[in-house]
């Protein structure tokens, strides 16, 4: 089942113009205590750039906005803005809320097409970090450092930086080229990033603190995808959204021929649900179908993602459960011994315990059974730490599923050993994990600075 904490809700729309940038800023109503500003989880404060859009300061905007988030650019086109800032911004009484990720987003293009440097390398330490994991917990962790003057490795296990925004948020919804302007200025601060170079082995981050390195942030996501356990789910043409989102970002033709011209099986009713629905769309699916455990009322997707998904012609089945994936060979009258999906069998469930949401609670309801044709299987039911993260964080302590740190410094029980991002409080978003990588280097700081004891 997708974690409630997913919630992605913005889509790809075109940049404010300068008039149109002043004009919305003038709508602001300055508040004194900037509730926006409060509803930030990463500490962005909209109150101060929007105040610097009003009075033209066009390039100071773009510096309070990259001075305390480095993916600022990133931040502006994925933040779920109407469960944070903008809903805050409501409770301001405006009749409508300030479009505070447009203006985020303008004063940053603004910035970067001016030449702004946000940011800068503070004054040379000599303590290096290593940063386990150059996704945005890791990235944002490694800039701040670096602006502290710290020599910070960043060991990234993929060919490129950026973690889920490069091989999971669907390209229409997200333009890479915002994170590579990111990118461009946190790697400008001199960060050593070794891409292709996954920390493995047990104790594999305690062990970075042998090798000359003083402190570690470990911040690896979720890159396990949750699988279906039923008959049939090891067919040809059954695979995960992550594996199929990382084919759309890299391998389009091989994604295109999974679902090009087929009906699609999708399970699950999350957000990453949604975007694989999204997807499959766009390479020109036929029939799509996302079952799901949960009534329409308790999907974890998000309503303007559910009405996308509704106008995208995707047929929701709540209150679903697939309970076998039919072969080719299986179908009855169809010859051969393909081992193609075919078809997927499934029947209607209800909750054993009503709101307890968890798969192992929902039950069939009897004279419910129904059988699809599809093509493909593509599964969106969840994802966790990879095995090879249960070794290298094998001394630190969990907490139910996940590793247990401060929440107010990121430290893990293991002296010197940081962690955050979606690994410590599972499937989150980006400026969580801003919010994380910023918690783990102040501390890392205030620890090498010798501020506070280990
Ligand atoms: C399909 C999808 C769509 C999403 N859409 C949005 C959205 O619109 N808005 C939003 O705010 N959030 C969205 N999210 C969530 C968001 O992407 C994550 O919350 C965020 O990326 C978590 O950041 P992280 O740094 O913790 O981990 P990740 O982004 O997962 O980055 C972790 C990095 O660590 C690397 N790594 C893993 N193991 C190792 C190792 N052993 N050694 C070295 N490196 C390693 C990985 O390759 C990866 O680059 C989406 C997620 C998905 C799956
Ligand atoms: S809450 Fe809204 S109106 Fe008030 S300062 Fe922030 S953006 Fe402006």
């Amino acid at each position: 089942m997708a974690p409630a904490t997913e919630n992605h809700t913005n889509t790809r729309r075109p940049l404010l113009t300068l008039q149109q940038a002043v004009a919305e800023a003038h709508r602001c109503l300055l508040c004194h205590d900037a509730p926006c500003s409060k509803g930030c989880p990463g500490g962005t404060d909209p109150g101060t750039f929007i105040r610097q859009l009003r009075f033209y300061n066009l390039k100071g905007a773009a510096r309070t906005v990259l001075r305390n988030n480095p993916l600022g650019g990133t931040c502006a086109a994925v933040c779920p803005v109407e469960s944070t800032c903008v809903r805050e911004c409501l409770r301001s009484g405006i009749d409508r809320p300030i479009d505070i990720d447009g203006l985020q987003a303008f004063a940053v293009a603004y910035g970067r097409q001016h030449g702004v440097r946000a940011l800068a390398r503070g004054a040379a330490r000599k303590e290096k970090v290593a940063i386990v994991g150059a996704g945005p917990a890791g990235l944002t962790a490694a800039a701040r450092l670096a602006q502290l003057g710290y020599p910070v490795t960043l060991f990234e296990a993929r060919p490129k930086a950026g973690g889920m925004l490069r091989y999971g948020v669907p390209p229409s919804r997200f333009e890479e080229h915002l994170l590579d302007a990111d990118l461009e200025e946190i790697l400008g601060l001199g960060i050593e990033l070794r891409t292709g170079s996954p920390i493995q082995g047990d104790d594999g981050a305690a062990h970075l603190l042998e090798q000359d390195f003083q402190a570690v942030f470990v911040a690896p996501g979720l890159w396990r995808s949750y699988r279906l356990e039923v008959p049939g789910s090891e067919l040809k043409g059954v695979t995960t959204a992550l594996e199929f989102l990382a084919d759309v970002h890299n391998d389009a033709a091989k994604a295109a021929a999974l679902v090009k011209g087929r009906n699609i099986a999708i399970v699950g009713g999350g957000s990453v649900a949604m975007d694989v629905a999204r997807c499959c769309r766009e390479l020109g699916a036929g029939r799509i179908y996302a079952i799901a455990l949960e009534s329409m009322t308790e999907l974890p997707a998000q309503p303007d993602e559910l009405d996308q998904a509704l106008k995208d012609g995707v047929i929701i089945k709540p209150q679903c459960q697939v309970a076998r994936i039919v072969p080719l060979r299986g179908l009855p009258g169809v010859a051969g011994a393909g081992d193609e999906v075919a078809g997927v069998e499934g029947h209607e469930t209800e909750w054993i315990e009503p709101g307890k949401l968890v798969p192992q609670n929902a039950r069939p309801v009897e004279g419910t059974g129904f059988k699809l044709r599809v093509g493909a299987v593509i599964q969106a039911i969840g994802q966790g730490p990879t095995d090879e993260i249960g070794k290298i964080l094998t001394q630190v302590k969990k907490s139910g599923p996940r590793w247990a740190v401060d929440e107010a410094t990121q430290a893990t029980a293991v002296n010197r050993v940081y962690a955050g991002g979606d690994v410590v409080r599972g499937a989150g978003t980006v400026v969580q994990a801003v919010a994380d990588g910023k918690r783990a280097a102040d501390a890392i700081h205030a620890l090498l600075d010798g501020k506070e004891r280990a």
